[in-house]
């Protein structure tokens, strides 16, 4: 569980923010810093620092919005592709510890990268893995 965020104070109005979808219990806003035109966060209010620690439910609630404010995004911004990025822990980049869904509308030639270096797996690693998630 994290400690009050900036993005606290943006769900309890002492900072301002763009807003641009809300519910009881999920807040949008465009992103101070934006990647692209229309680059917004989507958050629970409640504040909890990674993905895995909200309820199901809130999970559920959270995912339905995402879908939402993409859907409204694009519709203004008129960008052909969009990512959602969702990042947990500092390792995996995530600087503010209260969870958020980026969106980010992708343009032809907009110098955005996304790709990583996978790795090669034998298939039966792979395998041994994968049971071993599934069984849990
Ligand atoms: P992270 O690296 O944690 O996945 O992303 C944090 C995002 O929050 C960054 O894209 C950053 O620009 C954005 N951000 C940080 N502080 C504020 C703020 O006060 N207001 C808004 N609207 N966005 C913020």
């Amino acid at each position: 569980m994290a400690g009050p965020s900036i993005f606290s104070r943006i769900v309890a109005g002492e900072i301002p923010c763009h807003r641009i979808y809300e519910t009881d219990h999920v807040l949008a806003f465009l992103d101070i810093n934006p990647l692209a035109e229309g680059h917004a966060l989507v958050i629970p209010k409640r504040p909890v620092e990674r993905l895995d620690e909200l309820t199901p439910d809130e999970a559920a609630e959270l995912g339905r919005a995402v879908r939402e404010v993409a859907v409204r995004v694009m519709r203004v911004v008129g960008a052909p592709a969009y990512n959602v990025l969702q990042n947990n822990g500092s390792l995996a980049g995530q600087e503010v510890p209260h969870v958020h869904f980026h969106i980010i509308p992708r343009r032809e030639g907009d110098g955005l990268g996304y790709r990583w270096r996978p790795q090669k797996v034998a298939p039966e690693v792979l395998a041994a893995l994968a049971a071993r998630i599934a069984g849990t």
